[in-house]
C-alpha cells in the first residue's frame, strides 16, 4: 500500500519502521525529526499525502493536528482515508473527520495505547472511530502496528475511549501511591501489600502490571529510578483531555478532576516533569496529611 505518515517521534517512527518492514511503500514528513530507514522523505505534508491510499498522522496535540489536515486534505486522492494516531480533543478529531468528509475522503481518529515499546514491537492497542468502510480500509495496516483494533464507533469514539481509559489510569495509579504511602506509614511491608491487593478487591493494573513501589511485582519504571515509561507530563495531557472533554459534555468528573490536579502540581512544581506517572509513590512518601 502507498502510505503517507505525517508526525516521526518517538511514537511515529517506530510504527512508520514496521509498516517499511511489512513491504509498505512510506513516505514520511517530520519538520524535525529525521527520517527512519526505508521511509521516503517528502518536503512537505501534501507531499507526503498526496499518492498515498492511506495517510497516517502522529503529532503532539490536536492544533497541529487541524493545521496538518488544513494542509493535506486538499492534496489527498478521493477515497483515500486520513488516519489520526495522535491523542487529541474530541472535538478536533470531530471537526478534522467533517472537513475530511466534505473533500470526499475517509477519516479515522485511531489513538493508541502501549506507548514507545509498543509502537517499537508492534503490539499497540487501536481505538477507532470512524466509518466501518475506513476501519476495513485500515485494518491491515492496524494489524501490523498493533496487535489489536477496536471499532468503537462514529468520529470521535477513539479519542473518547482514549480519555476514559487513560482517566480511569490516572486515578488508579494515584490511589495505589497513596496506599502504598500509607501501608509504609502503618508498618506493612511492601511485598505482603502487593501480594495481597494484586489478588484482592483493590487490583488493578496499576498495581498488578506496573506496580509502582521497586523491587515488588512486575518489572516496572519504579525499577529503572522512575525513568518512563510513560511520563507523567503525557498523563497530565490525557487527564486535561478528560477534562475538556467532560467539560463539553456537562459530566461530573470529580475523581478525573482531582487527579488532573494532582499531576498538574507534581509536574509543575514538585519535579514530575521528566519522570514516570508512577512517581506518584515517591511524592506521597514525603508528605504528609493537611
Ligand atoms: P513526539 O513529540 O516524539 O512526536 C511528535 C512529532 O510530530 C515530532 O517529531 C514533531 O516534529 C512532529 N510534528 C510537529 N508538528 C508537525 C507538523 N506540523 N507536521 C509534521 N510533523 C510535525 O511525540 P510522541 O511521543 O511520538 O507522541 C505522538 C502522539 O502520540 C501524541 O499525541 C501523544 O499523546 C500520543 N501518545 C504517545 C505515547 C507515548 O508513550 N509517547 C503513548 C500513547 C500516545
Amino acid at each position: 500500500m502507498k502510505i503517507g505518515f505525517i508526525g516521526l517521534g518517538n511514537m511515529g517512527a517506530p510504527m512508520a519502521r514496521n509498516l517499511v518492514a511489512a513491504g509498505h511503500d512510506v513516505t514520511g514528513y517530520d519538520p524535525h525529526a529525521p527520517m527512519p530507514d526505508g521511509v521516503i522523505g517528502a518536503i512537505s505534508a501534501a507531499g507526503a499525502a498526496r499518492e498515498a491510499e492511506v495517510v497516517i498522522t502522529m503529532l503532539p496535540n490536536g492544533e497541529i493536528l487541524r493545521a496538518v489536515a488544513a494542509e493535506v486534505i486538499p492534496a489527498m486522492r478521493k477515497g483515500a482515508v486520513l488516519c489520526d494516531c495522535s491523542t487529541v480533543d474530541v472535538e478536533s478529531a470531530r471537526a478534522v473527520a467533517g472537513q475530511a468528509a466534505a473533500a470526499g475522503i475517509l477519516a479515522l481518529d485511531a489513538p493508541v495505547s502501549g506507548g514507545v515499546g509498543g509502537a517499537a514491537a508492534g503490539t499497540l492497542t487501536f481505538m477507532v472511530g470512524g466509518s466501518a468502510e475506513a476501519f476495513e480500509k485500515v485494518r491491515p495496516l492496524f494489524d501490523i502496528m498493533g496487535q489489536k483494533a477496536v471499532h468503537c464507533g462514529p468520529a470521535g469514539s477513539g479519542q473518547a475511549a482514549k480519555i476514559c481509559n487513560n482517566m480511569i489510569l490516572g486515578v488508579t495509579m494515584i490511589a495505589t501511591c497513596e496506599a502504598f504511602a500509607l501501608a509504609d506509614k502503618l508498618g506493612l511491608d511492601r511485598q505482603k501489600m502487593f501480594d495481597v491487593v494484586s489478588t484482592s478487591s483493590g487490583q488493578s493494573w496499576s498495581m498488578n502490571a506496573y506496580c509502582p513501589a521497586p523491587g515488588v511485582g512486575p518489572k516496572s519504571p519504579a525499577d529503572n529510578g522512575y525513568r518512563p515509561g510513560f511520563a507523567a507530563e503525557l498523563m497530565l495531557k490525557d487527564l486535561r483531555l478528560s477534562q475538556q472533554a467532560a467539560e463539553s459534555v456537562d459530566a461530573d468528573t470529580p475523581m478525573g478532576q482531582l487527579a488532573t490536579l494532582l499531576y498538574q502540581t507534581f509536574v509543575e512544581s514538585e519535579g514530575g516533569r521528566g519522570m514516570d506517572f508512577s512517581a506518584m509513590l515517591p511524592r506521597f512518601e514525603k508528605r504528609h496529611r493537611g
